[in-house]
């Protein structure tokens, strides 16, 4: 098995050694813990496939946890559009879990950590707080508050737990160690106090927990074997160990954080609040707009889930914050709608083509094959006549002898039809072609296997029957932001960089068997790339997104 074969990644080794030594198989338990603020974007994916990844691999539970403990930001709209985009990526959660299911456990414990002296009520501000923090060669200096008596801190935080002090007044603080030389360990809040509703627990609650505080008590609820977060949370172990330690009984079973690095993608931005603000100011239409990072985006874009899990399986988990050319995303889609897109043909910039020895009034079904790279995927008919459409691009009055397509006195195939040869153009008062005039070869239809049909031609294009054409809108897009990386910059701002060309709506003319296709369906549109219907489509007018081109046109990739 290819799969036995590759080697152990970092996260993998850590496991292997845990259940060599301290777990066992059974006890293996991941999660995936999103915070419902946003949409998910590729850089969730990784994370998404690394859990999941790994539940599969070692056939243990993965739960989905909503890390709902900020009611300032988080909505239910996210918490579906989550769910709907963990399901269409094919992963299935074993529990659907939120931290706000725990908020009544946190509170007991953080009754019981106060009584034992474990924790304290501060009263100073949040300025205040942060001055007293002291710096990471300095130690901090102890809160006038730190040493209230229990009884009255235990007064203290049932008072902010029923909303009877103002939002400001109080928090709820550990007390660790003022001098510690991770300033997170420096008496770290635990609750402020918030006056706001949650979407799940509505007003029941005044206080709210903090990420420290509830992170790793919801993996030790939830018997979570190995909590994966990004690096950025490794000086946050300490804590995430420290707050276990409290809640948890001497040899009991306890999860362990490990980290990973984060995910970057060029000429994007993969960060929730940051992805909100583009939908905010209304740079792009929605969170699913085809631009977006997201997955929702990729989604109506065209991308399959294949080619996202793909991509998530290809750049791996790394121990080093990088960045991933987008080119190299494109790349897993075009190599996966290569194996299942079926093969249609559109013309998108059209110009007028007359086979002047082909009869008025006649058509012809030609038979063309719907996939060479799947037989299973069959063949359809479409309808030839005497108008056609073909790419404006594809001729050229006069040419040289690289110039593979149509020009006057030369020969081209009609893919799936016959061998045309250009004669004369028809040009406006501007000195516009308006139409190419061609005679075709009656004898050289494709697939008639007679002499005419296999002579060697230079070129193939493809076209479409004015007539039966299905004129459609088609969305070009380009990448929204044209800096690599735009939120890399110290003095200027992400929103500096957008891309202001990169959505073009065009008319596009495609062959009608295209009539009845339904939202999400991808094809290719041969010689041109892979598009999917846009879910703005109706009976009246197809709507199509191009998902990517059939080469890398920025050509930017690193060999
Ligand atoms: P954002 O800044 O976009 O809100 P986040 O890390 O705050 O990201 P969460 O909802 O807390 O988002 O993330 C859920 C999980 O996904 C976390 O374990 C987080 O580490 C992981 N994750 C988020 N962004 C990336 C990324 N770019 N690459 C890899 N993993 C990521
Ligand atoms: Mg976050």
């Amino acid at each position: 098995m290819a799969e036995a074969k590759k080697s152990l990644n970092f996260i993998e080794q850590i496991i292997e050694e845990d259940l060599k030594t301290t777990h066992k198989r059974e006890e293996l338990k991941f999660r995936f813990p999103p915070e419902p603020n946003g949409y998910l974007h590729i850089g969730h994916a990784s994370s998404i496939c690394l859990n999941f990844g790994l539940g599969e691999k070692y056939n243990a539970p993965v739960n989905l946890r909503f890390d709902d403990t900020n009611p300032m930001k988080e909505e239910q709209e996210y918490v579906d559009a989550i769910k709907t985009d963990v399901l269409w990526l094919g992963f299935k959660w074993a529990k659907e879990c939120y931290a706000s299911d725990y908020f009544q456990q946190l509170y007991d414990w953080a009754v019981e950590m106060i009584k034992n002296g474990d924790a304290y009520v501060d009263s100073q501000t949040s300025d205040e707080i942060a001055e007293q923090k002291g710096t990471p060669t300095q130690p901090g200096t102890e809160s006038p508050y730190r040493n209230r008596s229990v009884e009255e801190n235990l007064d203290l935080f049932e008072k902010m737990k029923n909303g009877d002090t103002p939002e400001k007044g109080h928090v709820l603080r550990a007390k660790i160690d003022m001098a510690s030389s991770n300033m997170l360990m420096r008496d770290p809040v635990m609750y402020r106090c918030l006056h706001k509703e949650h979407h799940r627990t509505k007003g029941d609650w005044k206080i709210y927990p903090m990420y420290d505080w509830a992170h790793g008590e919801s993996d030790f609820i939830e018997r979570v074997s190995h909590s994966f977060c990004t690096l950025e949370f490794l000086p946050h172990r300490e804590l995430y160990n420290w707050f276990v330690n409290k809640v948890s009984k001497p040899g009991e079973f306890t999860p362990k954080q490990r980290e990973f690095a984060r995910r970057n993608l060029s000429h994007t931005v993969v960060s929730k609040r940051k992805l909100a603000h583009l939908v905010e100011k209304g740079v792009v239409e929605s969170w699913d707009d085809p631009r977006m990072p997201t997955i929702s985006g990729l989604r109506r874009r065209g991308y399959t889930p294949q080619a996202i899990k793909n991509f998530a399986d290809s750049i791996g988990v790394g121990k080093r914050e990088n960045m991933i050319d987008v080119a190299h995303l494109e790349f897993c889609a075009r190599e996966d709608l290569n194996k299942t897109a079926p093969r249609v043909m559109g013309v998108l910039d059209p110009v007028k083509l007359v086979i002047t020895n082909y009869d008025e009034g006649k058509e012809e079904w030609l038979h063309a094959e719907n996939n060479p790279e799947d037989e299973s995927a069959g063949s359809r008919e479409i309808p030839f006549s005497r108008e056609l459409y073909i790419e404006r691009e594809d001729f050229k009055e006069s040419a040289n002898r690289k110039f593979f397509r149509l020009t006057l006195g030369k020969e081209v195939r009609l893919k799936n039809a016959y061998i045309i040869k250009g004669e004369d153009v028809v040009k406006d008062a501007e000195g516009n072609i308006t139409e190419i005039h061609c005679t075709y070869d009656p004898k050289s239809k494709s697939g008639s296997g007679t002499e005419e049909s296999l002579r060697k031609v230079k070129g193939t294009l493809h076209w479409v029957s004015i007539k039966h054409a299905l004129e459609a809108e088609i969305r070009l897009y380009d990448r929204l932001f044209y800096e690599e990386a735009p939120d890399g910059h110290k003095d200027k701002d992400f929103m500096e960089f957008i891309n202001p060309e990169s959505l073009k709506v065009i008319t596009g003319y495609l062959e009608p068997s295209l009539k009845d296709a339904t939202v999400l369906e991808k094809y290719q549109f041969q010689r041109i790339g892979y598009f999917c219907v846009d879910k703005r489509s109706s009976e009246e007018k197809l709507v199509m997104n191009k998902t990517v081109g059939l080469r890398d046109s920025w050509a930017k990739k690193k060999k």
